[in-house]
C-alpha cells in the first residue's frame, strides 16, 4: 500500500560519515558514502542504510518499533525490537550512526521524528468493510504480543459476561440510551469495540436507523450470533470484525457509543481507539456516548493496607531458607510490591481530603494527548494522620439531549467491576488537619496497552525548621498500571479497622464532592453507613 501522497515525499536521504552494527567495525564512507534513507514502503515506514546504491543487509529499521538516541553531538544510536510476532522472544538490534557534522545530526533526528509520525493509513482508498493491510495507528504503538493477549481475553464469553453482569455499568448504559431515544432515533450509530454487541442492541432498541458494531476480537462472531437471534433489532445492525483503526465503514455516524474505560479510566489504552473512531467515523458535531471522563484523586490513610503490602516482602528477610540467605532480594521484593496499584473497593472515610478531578473531554481531546497525562496535585488535609498514598477513581458522562447521566466508580457508590485504584507509597507522609498536600501524578503510556505511573506527594513538616518556612517531606513511587494487585479476595475489615484506628478519619458527611468543572447531579450519593458491606 502506498503512503499518503501529499503528506510527505516518498523517501528522504541523509549522507553519513559512517554506520556500524553495535558490535562490529564501521561501514565507513571513505570510498563511497553511506546513505540513510527513510521510506514508506509496503505499508511500513522504514529507515535503511545503503552504500553503492545497495542496501546494507540487516540494517533496516521499522520506525514503528525503533528508537533513536543521541550518544554525542555527531553520534547517535538507533535500536529496534524484532517485529516478528511469531517469535516468543523479541531481540533488540542496534546501529551506531556517525554524522559528518552537528547540523546534519540535528536534521536527521527531526526527520526521524517526522517519519515516525507519518500515518500511512491516511489517504489510502479502501473499499467499504475491508481492512487495510498497512500498519495502522494501533499496530504502530502496541506491542503485538500485548494485543494478541488482549483480544484473546475479550474473545471469550466469560469475560464479556463479567462486564454484562456488572449491573451498575450495563444498567447505566441502558438507561442513558433508552432515556435519550431522541439522540438515537433514525440515526447512524457506530459501536466502538462492540464485544457481545449489547450496546448495539440497546441503540437499535432506542430506534437507531443503522448500527455498525465494530469488534476486533473473535467475540465479533458471537456478537453476530446474538444479533441474528434478535432479528427485529438485528436487521438494523451490521457486525464488522476488525480494529476501529483499520476498518472502513460505508457511511459516517451521527453518534458513537462505546465502553472504552479501563481501571483508572485510561488503562488498556482503548480511549485512544475511541478518539481515533471519532476522527474517522463521526460527523462534525456528532454525539459521543460517553462524552466526558474524569479521573478523581484524593490522598488516603490506610494503615492496614500499608502493613499488608510491606509484610508481603518479609518472606525475603529469611536468612536460612533451606540453607540460603534470601535477604539480598528483600529490597527488590519490597519495591516490587509497592509498584503494584491496589484494586479494591474501599470505604470513603479513608480519604484524607476532598478529591480533585482531571477532566478529559472526549469530543475535544487529541489521541496524542493521552500518551502522557500529567496532573499537578493540591489538597488540604481534613484530619491529622499518616498519608499512605493516592486513591483514584473515575466517572463518565452521557450527555443526552433529554437526560444527563453519570456512570461513577466512586468509593461509597455501588461497586462496579472497576472498583477503585490506590497507589501506595512505601514511605508514608505525616499531615496535620488543614495542612496542604501537594504533588504530581504523571502517567506515561507504554506499548503494552497500559501506563507507567509516577506519583509524588509532599507536605511541609511542622517540626524543627517550621519557623523558617518548613522542610518538605516528599515521597515518590513508580507503578505499572498493567500489574495491579487485585485485593478483593482478601478479607476486607475496613469497618472494623476504622473503629480500631486511634484517630478519626474523614466522616462521610465531611466529604464535599466538588462539582466545579461540570454539572454532576449523580456523582456520589451519600455513602451508606456500612459501605464496607458492599465489599466482596
Ligand atoms: N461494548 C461491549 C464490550 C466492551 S469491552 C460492552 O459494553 O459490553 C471493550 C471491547 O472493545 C472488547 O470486546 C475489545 O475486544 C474491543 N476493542 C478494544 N479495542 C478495540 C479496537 N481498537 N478495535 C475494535 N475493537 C476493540
Amino acid at each position: 500500500m502506498e503512503p499518503s501522497s501529499g503528506l510527505k515525499p516518498k523517501c528522504s536521504e541523509f549522507t553519513l560519515a559512517a554506520v556500524s552494527e553495535l558490535s562490529s567495525s564501521p561501514v565507513s564512507s571513505s570510498s563511497t558514502p553511506v546513505v540513510a534513507r527513510f521510506c514508506a514502503d509496503r505499508g511500513v515506514v522504514e529507515l535503511r542504510f545503503c552504500q553503492d546504491s545497495n542496501f546494507i543487509d540487516g540494517f533496516d529499521f521499522n520506525l514503528g518499533t525503533s528508537k533513536l538516541f543521541k550518544l554525542g553531538p555527531v553520534q547517535s544510536l538507533c535500536i529496534s525490537e524484532s517485529s516478528d510476532s511469531n517469535k516468543e522472544k523479541s531481540y533488540s538490534r542496534g546501529v551506531t550512526i556517525q554524522f559528518r557534522n552537528e547540523e546534519e545530526s540535528r536534521d536527521f533526528h527531526s526527520a526521524f521524528e517526522q517519519w515516525q509520525s507519518v500515518d500511512i493509513t491516511q489517504g489510502t482508498n479502501l473499499p467499504n468493510g475491508t481492512i487495510s493491510d498497512v500498519r495502522s495507528k494501533f499496530d504502530n504503538k502496541i506491542e503485538p504480543s500485548s494485543a494478541k493477549m488482549y483480544f484473546h481475553y475479550y474473545g471469550q464469553l466469560l469475560h464479556q459476561q463479567n462486564m454484562l453482569q456488572d449491573y451498575v455499568r450495563t444498567g447505566t448504559y441502558y438507561a442513558a440510551v433508552i432515556e435519550n431515544r431522541v439522540d438515537f432515533t433514525g440515526r447512524v450509530v457506530v459501536d466502538v469495540g462492540a464485544g457481545s454487541g449489547i450496546l448495539s442492541l440497546f441503540a437499535a432498541q432506542a430506534g437507531a436507523k443503522h448500527v455498525y458494531a465494530v469488534e476486533a476480537s473473535e467475540m465479533a462472531e458471537y456478537a453476530g450470533k446474538l444479533i441474528a437471534g434478535n432479528p427485529t433489532l438485528g436487521q438494523r445492525i451490521t457486525v464488522i470484525k476488525g480494529k476501529v483503526e483499520e476498518v472502513e465503514l460505508p457511511e459516517k455516524a451521527d453518534i458513537l457509543i462505546s465502553e472504552p474505560m479501563g481501571t483508572l479510566l485510561v488503562n488498556e489504552r482503548m480511549l485512544e481507539s475511541y478518539i481515533i473512531a471519532r476522527d474517522r467515523f463521526l460527523v462534525p458535531n456528532g454525539k459521543m456516548f460517553p462524552s466526558v471522563g474524569r479521573i478523581h484523586m484524593a490522598p488516603f490513610s490506610d494503615e492496614y493496607l500499608f502493613v499488608e503490602i510491606a509484610n508481603k516482602a518479609l518472606f525475603w528477610q529469611q536468612q536460612n531458607y533451606y540453607g540460603v540467605d534470601l535477604t539480598p532480594l528483600y529490597g527488590s521484593a519490597f519495591q516490587g510490591y509497592f509498584s503494584q496499584p491496589v484494586v479494591d473497593a474501599f470505604d470513603p472515610r479513608l480519604l484524607v481530603s476532598p478529591p480533585m478531578s482531571h477532566v478529559i473531554d472526549f469530543n475535544e481531546v487529541k489521541e496524542e494527548d493521552l500518551y502522557e497525562i500529567d496532573i499537578p496535585l493540591k489538597f488540604i488535609a481534613s484530619v491529622g494522620t499518616r498519608v499512605h498514598g493516592l486513591a483514584c477513581w473515575f466517572d463518565v458522562l452521557f450527555n443526552g439531549s433529554s437526560v444527563q447521566r453519570w456512570l461513577t466508580t466512586a468509593p461509597g457508590a455501588p461497586t462496579t467491576h472497576w472498583y477503585q485504584i490506590r497507589c501506595v507509597l512505601s514511605q508514608p507522609i505525616y499531615v496535620m488537619a488543614g495542612q496542604e498536600i501537594t504533588g504530581r501524578l504523571h502517567m506515561i503510556a507504554h506499548n503494552a496497552q497500559s501506563y507507567t505511573i509516577y506519583l509524588t506527594l509532599s507536605a511541609k513538616m511542622w517540626g524543627p525548621g517550621a519557623e523558617q518556612g518548613g522542610i518538605l517531606q516528599t515521597s515518590s513511587c513508580k507503578l505499572d498500571l498493567k500489574e495491579p494487585y487485585y485485593r478483593m479476595s482478601q478479607p476486607q475489615p475496613y469497618t472494623m479497622a476504622q473503629e480500631q484506628q486511634p484517630h478519626q478519619l474523614l466522616q462521610v458527611q465531611d466529604i464535599p464532592i466538588h462539582t466545579e468543572d461540570l454539572e454532576e447531579p449523580e456523582l456520589l450519593q451519600q455513602p451508606l453507613e456500612n459501605s464496607g458491606a458492599q465489599l466482596q
